[in-house]
């Protein structure tokens, strides 16, 4: 399958940036996995629905109309492109994919999007449980501190009350439950390129996956 390249990793590994620029570079659409969660957690919120309440949560996921336009983000017609990039969504968004039922109604979405053409798909279970068939899969990897760094640059801008300390602390938090949750844990396989972009500009990252991408084709 060569229409299909997944990018997985931890927060803040640079692999959303990444596989926006080289689905640009090579024609291809792209598909930010985390976004959708994040867009559950944020209608989760909205409608104060109970994270325990697996009733209320099956009915959510089963009726919420996400649509994807022009690196737009909507739920049920309002855009929230802006409002899921917080440390709140993103904290709640972590314990939201912990839950089966969350997954498994994302889980044809995104199977979906992957059949209609050329996808370079990120997230944390692109290449092991969405398309396990892809040809070309990248798992994208950082020291913690930097990843801390980067996901701290991008928040502070949002919200000024953010510390390096705080955003170090939920990225091990989400790290954890992320790579131990039992249904599509973070895993690294072995049949995916491993790349470390500690002390890599995105452009070299990009560059990575770009010359290992031309060469299968
Ligand atoms: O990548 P991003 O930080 O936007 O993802 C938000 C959350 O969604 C992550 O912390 C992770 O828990 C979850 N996620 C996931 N599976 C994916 C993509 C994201 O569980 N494929």
């Amino acid at each position: 399958m060569k229409d299909v390249i997944t990018i997985d990793g931890p927060s803040g590994s640079g692999k959303g940036t990444a596989a926006r620029i080289l689905a640009e570079k090579l024609g291809y659409e792209y598909l930010d996995t985390g976004a959708l969660y994040r867009a559950v957690a944020w209608k989760a919120r909205e409608e104060e629905v109970s994270l325990d309440d697996e009733t209320a949560l099956k009915h959510l996921v089963g009726n919420i109309q996400i649509t994807l336009t022009d690196g737009r983000i909507a739920v049920d017609g309002v855009d929230v492109t802006s409002e899921i990039r917080t440390a709140e969504i993103g904290e709640l968004s972590s314990r939201v994919s912990a839950i089966p039922i969350v997954r498994a109604g994302l889980f044809s979405l995104q199977r979906d999007i992957c059949l209609q053409g050329r996808v370079v798909i990120e997230g944390r279970d692109t290449g092991t449980t969405i398309f396990p068939e892809a040809k070309n899969k990248f798992y994208l990897d950082a020291g913690v501190g930097e990843r801390a760094r980067r996901r701290y640059e991008e928040l502070k801008l949002k919200d000024p009350g953010i510390t390096l300390e705080k955003t170090l602390e939920d990225i091990k938090k989400r790290d954890e439950r992320d790579s131990t949750r039992q249904n599509s844990p973070l895993t690294k396989t072995g049949d995916m390129i491993y790349i470390d972009s500690t002390g890599l500009s995105i452009d070299e990252v990009v560059e990575k996956i770009f010359e290992r991408v031309r060469s299968s084709f």
